[in-house]
């Protein structure tokens, strides 16, 4: 990803990389860091021990299954994005949600290959609630936990987090 950075904002000149995350421009002292992109995604499962997935109505990944959330925005928290996502993308509104852990991803979008930051979170719902997917996801429905499609997970962040999930304690019976 560092390599799409050629000249300095500020002043134009030819950057120099000094790292994997730093570019420094020797005309106008103008440092560059790269950092890795804030994303979450929630686990929500319902009380027969099922898994809601989403499937991606855009590229990357267009039509593979992934766990609804995004990435965060300025001036907003980690559980405040997760709420905003979720509400974008299912019409519905969930609270009351619980870290699970976070997890190191790619997303190639055009032409840039950013490094996310995951913050997965479950949570469980006892209700049958409207989900109406919207924005960028195609459908949703549930997986029982032994029908995961694990051939067609979005990401690799997404589909150890389903995994390390499904293994805990956390998880409702099997
Ligand atoms: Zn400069």
């Amino acid at each position: 990803m560092i390599n799409k950075f050629q000249y300095c904002p500020n002043c134009q000149n030819k950057l120099k990389r000094i790292d994997n995350r730093l570019l420094d421009c020797s005309s106008c002292r103008f440092h560059f860091y790269l950092n890795p992109a804030p994303t979450n995604a929630l686990i929500i499962e319902n009380k027969k021990g099922e898994i809601l997935l989403v499937k991606r109505k855009i590229n990357p990944k267009k039509n593979k299954w992934d766990l609804p959330g995004g990435f965060l925005d300025f001036n907003e928290t980690i559980e405040e994005s997760l709420s905003r996502e979720i509400k974008e993308e299912l019409k519905v509104t969930i609270k009351n949600f619980h870290y699970l852990s976070s997890y190191i991803d790619r997303y190639f979008y055009r032409k840039v290959n950013y490094h996310t930051i995951c913050f997965v979170f479950y949570t469980k719902i006892d209700e049958d609630l409207n989900f109406q997917p919207q924005d960028d996801v195609r459908e949703s429905k549930f997986f029982s936990k032994n029908k995961i499609p694990w051939g067609k997970i979005a990401f690799k962040g997404i589909s150890k987090a389903l995994k390390d999930y499904i293994s805990s304690k956390k998880t409702s019976t099997k």
